[in-house]
Parts: C-alpha cells; structure tokens; sequence
C-alpha cells in the first residue's frame, strides 16, 4: 500500500462492534418488509433485497464455520464450493419475507454466541477465507462489519454511508485502498478533511485531486455512486469492480 494517512488503524473491538451495529442496521432496514419489499431491486447488479439479505444471512453462517474452524483446528471452509454459496442465495431469496428476516437475525445472533465462545488463543488460530487469503481469527468481525453496515446501505430502505460510524468508513477506505492498489486503475488521491485523512490510489499518470465528505468517499471507493467531482469540476473517474 502507498502512503496512506490513516485516522488510526482499526482495533479488534472496533470490528466487534461494528459488526453488531450493522446487523442491527439490516434487521431494522427489512423490518416493514413484505415480500413485495423484498423483491425490489437493490443497486447490486440483478439482486434484490431478497438476494442480499440472504448473502448477508449466509455469510454468517459462513464466517461461523471459520469461527468453528478457529476453535477446533479443524477446517471447516466459508463454502463447499462456489456453486454450494449461490445455492444458498438462491434458497434463502425464495423464502416468505418473515422466514428470511428470521434467518437474517437467527444467524447473526449464532455468529455472535459462536464469536462470544472464543478463547484468546483461538482468535489467534488462523483460518483460510472464501477468496483464499489466510488470517487470523481476529480478522472475521472486520469481514463481519464489512458485510453488514455495506449490505445495510445495498438495501436500500434508507440507510445511507452516512449513517455508519465514522471509524468504520476509515478502516473500509483503508481496506479498498490497500485492495486497489494491488490492481491499479486511475491514479486519484482522496481527501477527507474534516476527517483529516487522505487516500492515494496509485495508477498511471498524474494523480486527480479529489476532496468530500468521508462517507461519499467511502461510497466512491467501494463502487457505490459518487457525487464527487475533482477539482476542475471532472465526474471522479470509473473504478473497476471492488472484491
Ligand atoms: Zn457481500
């Protein structure tokens, strides 16, 4: 990753509850919705809420296998295969609207008991990801709080990047960033003053000033609609697809 200025680096508390807070976002974001709300399209290309609301369900269960994995030392990945985890999507996208909504909360509370349950030691044990990168137990409420504050605003009931805490759209721009810049696209460095932190992706050419609101920049970085503009008044440039 290239100079960064960070607002200081996430801890693992941070993520814990981060994690909670999103799950909590999402379970009120489907609240008052019928099957009807939950076929409304979400901004993530051909899925509904249905489809996002069971990935996210999934995902907890998901990252409770590597939970389990972590505490037993025994492998147990996020999915069987590719085809097991859009299976799962599929199922859970079919359900009536208060089945997934249960699933949703059932889920997430599982995660969190199996996650209550971990000893130091076993936080430490180290587990491999669906994308194949090997971590740390402690790396999965940042997993965790990615998916559910992201998800909570890909539903698209009213939960926008400014709602989530501003330490959580820190760690995220850190994390796309550092993800970026194994892939470069156009150079842009971000500023976000008024939280006195600046992003650089690196890529070809000159970099684009661009400066916001660190919730737009979040937005922007993780492929989410901007309404940032660089200096001269430019659209941001298009960045590819993040994860
Ligand atoms: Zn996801």
């Amino acid at each position: 990753m290239t100079n960064s200025t960070r607002t200081g680096a996430r801890t693992f508390d941070d993520a814990r509850r981060w994690a909670l807070i999103g799950a909590e976002l999402i379970s009120d974001a489907v609240a008052g919705l019928d099957d009807a709300g939950y076929a409304a399209p979400t901004a993530l290309p051909g899925w509904t809420r249905a489809h996002v609301a069971a990935h996210v369900a999934a995902n907890a269960e998901a990252l409770s296998n590597l939970v389990n994995w972590a505490a037993t030392g025994e492998p147990t990945p996020m999915y069987a295969s590719p085809e097991e985890r859009a299976a799962g999507i599929e199922r859970g996208r079919a359900l009536p609207a208060a089945e997934l909504s249960a699933w949703l909360r059932r889920s997430a509370d599982a995660l969190e008991a199996r996650m209550d349950r971990l000893t130091d030691e076993q936080w430490r044990h180290e587990v491999v990801t669906a994308q194949g990168r090997t971590v740390p137990a402690t790396e999965l409420p940042w997993m965790r709080s990615r998916e559910v504050c992201v998800h909570a605003v890909d539903l698209a009931t009213g939960v926008s990047f400014a709602d989530l805490p501003a330490g959580f759209l820190a760690a995220l721009c850190d994390d796309v960033t550092a993800r970026r810049a194994a892939s470069p696209g156009p150079a842009v460095t971000l500023r976000a003053p008024a939280a006195g932190a600046v992003w650089e992706l690196p890529g070809d050419g000159e970099s684009i000033g661009i400066t916001g609101e660190l919730h737009d920049i979040a937005a922007y970085l993780t492929g989410r609609g901007t309404a940032l503009r660089a200096a001269d008044g430019s659209p941001a440039p298009a960045l590819a697809a993040w994860l």
